[in-house]
């Protein structure tokens, strides 16, 4: 029986650069130590207080099936999180709970794409984004955002390729390249999907994790509240991957179409992972700031590590939990270089081709270890990027 030429076709096809990733993998299944620093995933496990709350509420018997659109006080912790920090007024109809951020990705372009419409994305790019567009049956189309501009886009190459385009897919603070939009970025792709009636898709899931410059979501600029969906997520925020939680903010109306299709596919999210979110979110902005405070650590460290040589340069590390090393001194490509270091020093680092083609020639290390742990292997990675480098 043939399967669908949507599922079929959904990854794009040819090599996507995870082979180094995989390579690591059948490495550490083999029982050989590999330094990892490949995964967007925190070094510590969802608190305690947070799993207790899960539990009271499980226990307490909310396990049966729980409203599709979230829970009304999940709803309004979330729509007051997303006022709070942003300063536009949201209210719970203005938000639709789903199971994480990837959901919502899926969700909010089947929300905004008819089948074959035309999505934009920007390159770098998280890695689902291609395939997650093609689910939602659009056809993602990539604007390139360069090293040179320290990975932010710009207004002209959005506008080059807007035209009969649907909607705008973008991710800030940023995975893979850790750049945070400044506010000039944003306004410039904002006046574009203004002039050219885009829907905006922001993904804000790494919201709380910002270095350097501040986080600015696009639906408080200037007539972008009617046409933005925001995609947020307790993932990265709260050490919550596994609880699979996250949102959709926007229009009232497009949040009821949302809950539509909500409930024709995933039917809501379990009752007593939304009660422990409720109580996650009412620990306010401190567990946020606790949790991302390893991050910003290490940002911190890499900074330094980085000072105390010129062979290796690094994208600004602006915020999320991931630094874009630009590797291109030593001649290598980032799938090279990370398929070296894999042998040479064993430590597994993504090639910045897994994430597009602007990323090439470098390597996205994720700052997911111990601060010493991270130190020595950053220290090494950089002691190799120099035995390597042009003429040394
Ligand atoms: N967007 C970005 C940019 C991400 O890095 C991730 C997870 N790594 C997600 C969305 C999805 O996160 P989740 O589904 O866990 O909320």
């Amino acid at each position: 029986m043939t399967l669908s030429t949507r599922i079929q076709t959904l990854t794009g096809g040819g090599s996507d650069g995870w082979d180094v990733f995989y390579r690591a993998r059948r490495m550490i299944a083999e029982g050989q130590q590999i330094t990892e620093l490949t995964i967007g995933e925190h070094d510590i496990r969802t608190s305690r207080d947070i799993l207790d709350a899960m539990h009271a509420a499980a226990v307490g018997g909310h396990t049966g099936y729980a409203l599709v659109p979230g829970t009304p006080k999940l709803r309004q912790a979330v729509a007051d999180r997303i006022a709070a920090t942003t300063g536009v007024p949201t209210g719970p109809e203005n938000v639709v709970i789903t199971p994480g951020g990837q959901a919502a990705l899926f969700a909010a372009h089947m929300a905004v794409c008819d089948p074959g419409d035309r999505a934009l994305y920007i390159d770098p790019y998280y890695a689902t984004y291609p395939g997650t567009l093609r689910s939602a049956g659009a056809v993602p189309d990539a604007i390139i955002a360069r090293p040179r501009h320290g990975f932010q886009p710009l207004a002209e190459d959005v506008a080059a390729k807007a035209p009969g385009a649907r909607s705008l897919l973008i991710n800030s603070p940023n995975n893979p390249t850790g750049a945070v939009y400044s506010r000039a970025t944003l306004e410039g792709i904002a006046q574009v999907c203004r002039d050219h009636d885009l829907w905006l898709i922001s993904d804000e899931v790494y919201d709380s994790q910002v270095w350097e410059g501040e986080h600015v979501s696009p639906r408080a600029l200037p007539g972008m509240a009617g046409r933005t969906l925001v995609v947020g997520s307790m993932s990265k925020s709260h050490a919550m991957t596994g609880s699979r939680i996250g949102w959709i903010c926007g229009p009232a109306a497009a949040i009821d179409s949302l809950i539509t299709l909500a409930t024709h596919t995933n039917y809501g999210v379990p009752g007593f992972i939304q009660d422990a979110a409720h109580y996650a979110l009412g620990r306010g902005p401190e567990l946020e700031t606790a949790v991302a405070a390893p991050f910003r650590r290490r940002a911190a460290l890499t900074r330094d590590l980085l000072a105390g040589q010129n062979v290796v340069k690094a994208a600004p590390i602006q915020g999320a939990m991931y630094t874009m090393l630009d590797i291109r001194a030593t001649g290598l490509t980032g799938e090279a270089f990370a398929n070296a270091l894999l042998d040479a020093e064993k430590i597994a680092v993504m090639p910045g081709e897994s994430f597009g083609q602007a990323a090439g020639g470098h390597v996205r290390v994720a700052m997911t270890i111990a601060d010493d742990h991270y130190a020595e292997a950053l220290g090494r990675v950089l002691a190799f990027a120099a035995r390597h480098a042009k003429g040394g």
